[in-house]
Formats: structure tokens, sequence, C-alpha cells
């Protein structure tokens, strides 16, 4: 473990419940770390395609940070003390409320993510974030089904850890949960815009683990999205948003 504090930090006032896994979704560990540590970052130190490039390269942006950075060979960086609040969720809901990141752990993986062609993750890194969930699971006394990523907590606006984030592997570790062999053959697709007791059923089962979704029992852009989500992380094969046969029947095995 190198310690390398980071000053973006208050008070938390909520228990810890969760831990929240997120790529770094930049070039390099060296600038991700600078950024999450960094207490006036401007636009012009952190240049990259998710930065329209006309912007004023003083512009402040908004201060981030984590409690940990894992690394492509399998550092383990402390940024914040887990007793304090560090700012990695921003806006967002999970089991119903929000204040996400008083209530949680952030991993921050150091990964290019979407904007760098999706990278694999190296298998030092995943054992190390293994490693490190085990010891948080324990000392926290959390469940895997406590181990959520950014995109399952804001599905409308982030992507991260992404699809090719190893979440199978985890659940084999124990440190997070995978749906058991589910049977598709009962279920049918929904059409975008149906409103039905089948939509309602898929709503109910997302929300059970955890997702932000309504129970009107219509197929909304809200479901939509958080379909989306559920995809990226428990059926990777195929990320669209459309609810079909084998992904209704993975968000009822998974509620199950
Ligand atoms: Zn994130």
């Amino acid at each position: 473990m190198i310690d390398l504090p980071s000053p973006n930090l208050d008070d938390r006032w909520l228990p810890i419940e969760l831990v929240v896994l997120h790529y770094t979704g930049m070039q390099s560990a060296e600038v991700a770390l600078k950024r999450l540590t960094d207490p006036e970052p401007r636009a012009g130190r952190y240049p990259g395609p998710w930065q329209d490039p006309a912007l004023d390269p003083e512009t402040l942006l908004a201060r981030v940070s984590t409690h940990y950075v894992v690394g492509e060979a399998g550092e383990v960086w402390r940024l914040v003390d887990e007793e304090k609040r560090a700012w990695h969720a921003g806006q967002g809901h999970w089991r119903g409320a929000a204040e996400l990141n008083s209530r949680s752990i952030g991993i921050e993986i150091v990964n290019g993510g979407h904007d760098f062609g999706l990278p694999p993750y190296p298998d030092a890194q995943i054992a190390a974030v293994i490693a490190l969930l085990r010891d948080i699971l324990a000392r926290r006394k959390l469940t895997p089904r406590d181990v959520i990523g950014h995109s399952d907590l804001a599905p409308d606006r982030k992507l991260d850890p992404g699809e090719r984030f190893p979440w199978a592997r985890l659940a084999e570790a124990g440190v997070s949960v995978w749906p058991a062999a589910p049977a598709p053959t009962i279920y049918r697709d929904l059409a975008a815009g149906e409103t039905s007791e089948a939509v309602a059923a898929l709503q109910r089962d997302l929300a059970r683990f955890g997702y932000s979704v309504a129970e009107s029992g219509v197929f909304d852009a809200q479901t939509a999205s958080v379909v989306t989500a559920f995809q990226r992380r428990f059926r990777a094969a195929r990320v669209d948003g459309v609810a079909d046969a084998e992904t209704i029947a993975l968000a009822a095995a998974l509620a199950a």
C-alpha cells in the first residue's frame, strides 16, 4: 500500500454500506493520480477526449478523489482514509437512497475505459482488486452484494468500470455476486414503450438488487438506461438496453 494523501475529502455523515468500483478513464496512472489529488484542477492540465478543446485552460474542474487507486501491475495507492468521505460517486441512487459518497468506499482502477478503446484489465490488477475487496468486506462486515460499479448507481451518466470489467471473476472470488444460470425460455422479449405486468416484474427485479427504477410497468427511457447498466455488468456480450428474454431471465435470477 502506497500512501498518497489527497486533500479532496470531508467528513462522512452516514455509515459505510457499499464499495463502488470505477475505471480512471485517463491516459495513465500518473495523470489519474495527479487529478485525484489536485485541490485546484485546471482544464489545461488534463486534456483529453472528455473535454472540449476550446475550453479555457484556466477553467476550474470539479475536485475529485477516491479512497484507493489500483494500478495495472497491482499497485495500490491509498489517497483518502476510509473514515473520511472521498468524492468519487457524484449524483446517483442505490437501494433507494442518494448520498453515495457518504455511504461508500471508492476504488479507482487504472484503465483508459471507453475513451481509450476499452483496454483489458491485466490479471495482476484484478488480483489486487480482489485482495483489497476481501480486506474491506471483512473489516467493514459488508457482503458481496455491497460491491457495485459506478454505472450501477448512475446509469444515465456513467459507463465505468465498463463491459470488459471481469465481474464474474470477482464473484468467483467471493467479492461480488453473479446470477445463477437462468431459464430464458420462460420469458419473452419486451418492446420499447410497452406497458405490461412483465415490464413491472423486470423493474421489480432490477430494483430489488438496488438499481434506481420506478415500478411503473412502462418500458420508458429510465428503464432502458437501467437495463443497459445491468447488461454492462451481467450480460456484456450485448449491451443495447433491449429487454430480451436472456436479460430478463438474468435479472430474475439475480433478484432471486
Ligand atoms: Zn467512476
